[in-house]
């Protein structure tokens, strides 16, 4: 193979403008791509882009969820949400361009950390329930909050990425019946296949919030069934180490009535966000260590 050929393979152009992007590192591989930084080739700009081999989307099933994971990103602008910048493709690939997240996600924190304090979490947890009220008030479920959906940005914002299981609702009081994938924080109604709608979301912030504080998920057991009898029985255990007002929070996220459950804004007024150290911005250093706060 020439060196030309080596060299066009990493610069994509937009087919309908000829704004071009040049392909720098790896970020990661998804379900059905890779995804890389994209480098604005006029403006330095870096972005994050996803790259789908047509391939991969033969299925009319598989075509439709793409058509609706952008379709419904698109629509969305808000601080604490991966912003959507663009999407085209060509004869081989379909391709996605969204803001970069350097700091990668939830999920390697946790890893690397295992438990944040609970200031972290007061920080990290209100600007998930921030996206997330954001989501729910465009009447958008996002059905799949996971600590690998939750994204990181080089000034440690989170914004909440992934809308490959997202749905609308289109009139007050409608229950989704079928969800087309296996989220990762499954709810008790999903399993018990009652209908589901925006309480899905809560649920899941509360595994996120317990997982980010006690260092591992709620319901977690050697198995998936088993696990999934630990969530329909709403068998979990807050530890004694966790505070009262983020046990108390915890417990009304997984209630497992979903109409039980506090709405965004109820979580954002909780006296955990409302009382205790809120730092307004976290020192890079927490990506790898506790901070210090005093
Ligand atoms: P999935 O199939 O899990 O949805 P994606 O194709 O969305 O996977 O993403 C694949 C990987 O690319 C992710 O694991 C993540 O590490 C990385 N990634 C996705 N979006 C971004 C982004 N906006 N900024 C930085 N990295 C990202």
């Amino acid at each position: 193979m020439s060196s030309k050929t080596d060299d066009s393979k990493d610069i994509i152009t937009v087919p309908s403008t000829g704004q071009r992007f040049r392909k720098g590192e790896f970020l990661g591989k998804g379900g059905f791509g890779r995804c890389y930084e994209f480098i604005d080739m006029k403006t330095d700009q870096k972005y994050a882009g996803k790259i789908v081999s047509k391939s991969m989307l033969v299925k009319a099933h598989h075509r439709s969820k793409m058509a609706s994971e952008i379709a419904i990103h698109k629509t969305i602008n808000h601080p604490n949400i991966v912003k959507f910048i663009t999407n085209f493709e060509n004869e081989k690939n379909v391709y996605i361009v969204l803001e970069l997240c350097s700091k990668k996600s939830l999920y390697e924190l946790q890893k690397r950390r295992r438990y944040l304090t609970e200031a972290e979490v007061r920080y990290f947890m209100s600007q998930a329930v921030s996206g997330c009220k954001h989501l729910h008030d465009l009447k958008i479920i996002h059905r799949d909050l996971k600590l690998a959906n939750i994204f990181i940005d080089g000034d440690l914002n989170l914004k909440l990425g992934d809308f490959g299981l997202a749905a609308q609702i289109e009139h007050d009081g409608e229950r989704k019946r079928t969800l087309c994938g296996t989220p990762n924080y499954i709810a008790p109604e999903i399993l018990k296949k009652l209908g589901h709608s925006f309480g899905v979301d809560a649920w899941s912030l509360g595994c996120i919030m317990y997982t980010l504080l006690v260092g591992k998920p709620p319901f977690e057991t050697e198995t998936l069934h088993e696990t999934y009898r630990r969530i329909k029985d709403n068998n979990f255990q807050v530890p004694s180490s966790i505070s009262k007002n983020a046990g108390d929070l915890i417990t009304k996220l997984l209630n497992s009535n979903p109409e039980k459950r506090p709405s965004m804004a109820e979580i954002l007024n909780h006296a955990f966000f409302t009382s205790g150290y809120f730092p307004s911005k976290l020192p890079h250093s927490c990506l790898v260590a506790e901070p210090n706060f005093a």
